[in-house]
């Protein structure tokens, strides 16, 4: 059964709070549902809440070079990797939908990134590829919004993907995705910039999962962010990103 699950706040309640949204209504939940939150009598229409980033997670883990085209297109490698590059957000750089990214004095160019993310339902160490599966919880949408001149000068990419502002997530999570070939989308004011199917990934879902837990605990709640497809670009003050997945939804930030 596919459910959506966000994380909402309302006037009268500013506790953020989990919901399960159904029908463009909200029940709140008494925990995260990863960690067994179960419904509550307590519900509010979509349009009466603010939605938050849907998870908080201990980590964000992400994947550079993930897609051929997007290889082919950059700076930093002239072939696909032979292993998946990973490299970690701090939880400190989530904003949620509607939320404005802030360009750092530091840099002059700040790039959106579209990406699919996966969100852990289970702790995971050493999972194998067949199993890895079992230890998704669902799916959401996530920028990582990346300082572009910075990951170049810095040679390694904490600093440049890791401003506050700097990983819009949401807007829900979707429990089912036929995560193996939907469309990844970045729309950049209306224009649609990045277009891009999870069929061109280099290293599929299972396969990261079982890569990245050999390393580090995944905890529940935890994000993969899957990577980006071509087309990435600049932002400048004002401008909307979109970031869109076929089965899940939209996220919009604006550039403050
Ligand atoms: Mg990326």
């Amino acid at each position: 059964m596919n459910e959506r699950f966000v994380r909402f706040r309302t006037s009268d309640i500013p506790e953020i709070r989990y919901g399960c949204l159904e029908n463009d209504r909200i029940t709140a939940l008494t925990a995260a549902p990863w960690l067994g939150g179960q419904p509550t009598s307590s519900g509010v229409p979509l349009s009466h809440a603010t939605l938050c980033a849907p998870v908080e997670p201990s980590k964000i883990v992400c994947i550079g070079l993930n897609y051929h085209a997007h290889v082919a297109a950059s700076f930093s490698a002239d072939k696909p990797p032979d292993y998946p590059l990973i490299f970690l957000k701090p939880p400190s750089s989530i904003i949620d939908p509607n939320d404005q990214i802030i360009h750092p004095p530091q840099s002059e160019r700040v790039d959106y990134e579209a990406e699919l993310g996966v969100v852990i339902g289970r702790r995971a160490k050493n999972v194998s590829e067949t199993d890895a599966e079992q230890y998704i919880f669902g799916f959401t949408c996530v920028n990582d919004v990346t300082a572009r001149d910075l990951q170049k000068k810095d040679g390694q990419w904490s600093r440049a993907k890791g401003f506050d502002t700097f990983c819009p997530i949401g807007p829900w999570i979707v429990t089912d995705l036929n995560w193996r070939d939907v469309l990844v989308e970045g729309i950049l004011n209306g224009a649609v910039m990045q277009s891009g199917r999870t069929s061109r990934m280099i290293f599929n879902i299972p396969y990261l999962i079982s890569y990245i837990s050999s390393a580090m605990t995944l905890m529940p709640g935890d994000i993969i962010s899957t990577g980006t497809p071509s087309g990435i670009a600049p932002m400048k003050s004002g401008d909307v990103i979109e970031v869109r997945v076929e089965g899940i939804g939209t996220l919009a930030n604006s550039m403050a």
